[in-house]
């Protein structure tokens, strides 16, 4: 079995705060085969970390996560920016066409930033006879959600829609927490995943799920330290 992490944020991300070499090292150290760097509306973090993956003996899968006019939305396997502020199913259709494939990340998940996907607006998609064969995945597992109700919610929609592919993920903004959701599939290639995800032959692991106190807390130092970072890549 192979072990992913697909959606993990960098200074590239307005409240990321690890740099992408520290995310690949952390990854290979963790022994993660495959990892989405997923910034939010923006990436020039994935595109760098793909050039630089053979150095660090895993595989990375560009990726984004776009503000959508619903709700936050993972792409998968996408090498350019999908404009935000749409309809969910105008961005699905939109990475269909840029070759990627979407995600629903945490949903119906409150708090802290988090704009998610409501039901209404996935089972609307689901039910869109293009953007359903581009919407392959829901996040059951999402170890960063402060509201801790929310992967129960999103375990109870994922049951609801069996063609789905469930993942888990970190949706790690500091760069302890990498790996601390994590997705399981046969092989050990981001190939092997993509074809894992469209059978749905995918599964969860759980990591420890730090408190809310101890995410936000972790969160705020690490925010700090890594400023002059996060400014020397938005403003270069
Ligand atoms: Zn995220």
């Amino acid at each position: 079995m192979g072990l992913a992490d697909l959606h993990i944020h960098t200074i590239y991300s307005y409240d990321g705060t690890a740099s992408v070499p520290a995310v690949l090292a952390q990854a290979r150290q963790i022994g993660l085969d495959v990892i989405a760097i997923t910034d939010h509306d923006e990436i020039k973090g994935t595109l760098k970390a793909f050039d630089l993956a053979p150095q660090f003996g895993l595989e990375v899968v560009p990726g984004i996560e776009i503000t959508t006019a619903e709700g936050d939305l993972l792409a998968l396997f996408v090498t350019e920016k999908i404009e935000p502020g749409l309809s969910l199913i105008g961005t699905i259709l939109k990475v269909g066409e840029a070759g990627g494939i979407c995600i629903a990340p945490h949903p119906m998940a409150r708090g802290a930033g988090m704009k998610s996907l409501s039901r209404a607006s996935i089972l609307h998609a689901l039910n869109h006879p293009e953007a359903s064969r581009i919407l392959i995945g829901i996040e059951t597992y999402n170890a960063t959600a402060l509201d801790r109700e929310s992967n129960q919610n999103a375990q109870r929609l994922f049951a609801e829609c069996p063609r789905l592919a469930q993942v888990g993920n970190s949706d790690a903004h500091v760069v302890q927490a990498i790996g601390s959701g994590a997705t399981e599939f046969p092989g050990n290639t981001a190939a092997d995943l993509l074809d894992a995800l469209w059978i749905g032959a995918t599964g969860v692991r759980r990591g420890a799920q730090l408190s809310s106190a101890q995410i936000l807390g972790s969160w705020a130092i690490n925010f700090i330290i890594s400023t002059p970072a996060r400014m020397a890549v938005a403003y270069p």
